[in-house]
């Protein structure tokens, strides 16, 4: 029987959502989506005209497929918490049952039980500001996209989980260190997110018997990334320090890891921060 994952966070073929897809397919699972509902139109269209199919290569030749890409919007939870602006904005209005809990309904509807769950999203709308200019509304907001909603998904897809699968989010090192220009309280939620990978890691290995996990990954110009502004900076700057220094990260070497997480191989291992990051947490001094 081929694993079913259900994977948020992907709207191109560029982040690290799209290269656990890969990597992911390439193992034989059934890849379902959850795309963020403003960014799903451009995102289906790209699709269908077939702007990703170099990307979609698997190494048989044939192309990735997803079974269903759903509407989602990581920051609700069930239609009474929408407010009426993003109810009647337009790129909203199209679209139904993007809530967390609703997706999870239309999932196990459509598909049964799930054995992997992958949360690729993050969202700071002041992640430009330095935390000591960060308004409540920007830090909350940050964590509610960025680290609550791990939460809300965990507790709405964990009850459609078999036991034995296994869960992955995507973290980053400016939760431990200073990483100047990851402001906005993004680091704050990043972590939460760490903290919670090992509550959860718990409560959800005592619950449904599934695994939590999250990668720390290193810098990758992804289209989150870009919007931050520093991201080719923080590129050169792992290319110069890092252990692993001739080389950027690639995105699929997090799509392999998290492939590995979510396999049996790593069936001990749960609440881990693993880092893939070409070893770059572990420098003290520049070099
Ligand atoms: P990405 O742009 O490919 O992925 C982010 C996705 O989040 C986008 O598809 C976006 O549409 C989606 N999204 C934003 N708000 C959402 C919401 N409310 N509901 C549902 N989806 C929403 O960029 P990425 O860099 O691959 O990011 C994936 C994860 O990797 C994030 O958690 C990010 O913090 C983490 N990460 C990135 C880097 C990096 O350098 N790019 C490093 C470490 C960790």
């Amino acid at each position: 029987r081929g694993k079913k994952a259900f994977i948020a966070g992907v709207a191109d073929d560029n982040g690290f959502g799209w290269a656990i897809a890969k990597a992911l397919s390439q193992a034989g699972a059934d890849v379902i989506l959850g795309t963020w509902v403003p960014a799903l139109n451009i995102f289906e269209t790209s699709y269908r005209r077939g702007k990703f199919d170099e990307s979609r290569k698997l190494s048989d030749g044939s192309l990735m497929e997803f079974a269903k890409i759903y509407p989602m919007d990581a920051v609700f939870d069930t239609m009474d918490d929408v407010p009426e602006d993003v109810k009647a904005n337009k790129r909203y209005a199209g679209n139904e049952k993007w809530t967390v809990s609703e997706v999870a309904e239309c999932v196990e509807k459509d598909f049964g039980k799930i054995d992997i769950l992958v949360h690729s999203l993050a969202n700071g709308r002041e992640v430009a500001k330095p935390l000591l200019e960060t308004s409540r509304e920007g830090y909350l907001g940050a964590i509610s996209a960025s680290s609550y909603s791990n939460i809300a998904m965990l507790q709405k897809f964990g009850p459609l989980m078999n036991k034995g699968g296994a869960c992955i989010s995507l973290t980053y090192l400016a939760s431990e260190r200073i990483i100047p220009g990851y402001g906005g309280g993004m680091s704050s939620a990043k972590a939460a997110l760490e903290s919670d990978t090992r509550v959860l890691a718990f409560e959800a290995g005592r619950k449904w018997g599934i695994r939590v996990n999250t990668i720390s990954a290193g810098p990758l110009g992804s289209r989150a990334a870009k919007a931050i502004g520093f991201i080719d900076d923080m590129i050169n700057y792992s290319m110069t320090n890092a252990p692993l220094s001739e080389k950027p990260l690639d995105a699929i070497e997090v799509g392999h890891t998290a492939a590995f997480l979510c396999s049996p191989l790593a069936s001990a291992i749960t609440g881990s921060t693993i880092y893939v990051d070409n070893g770059l947490n572990c420098m003290g001094v520049a070099t």
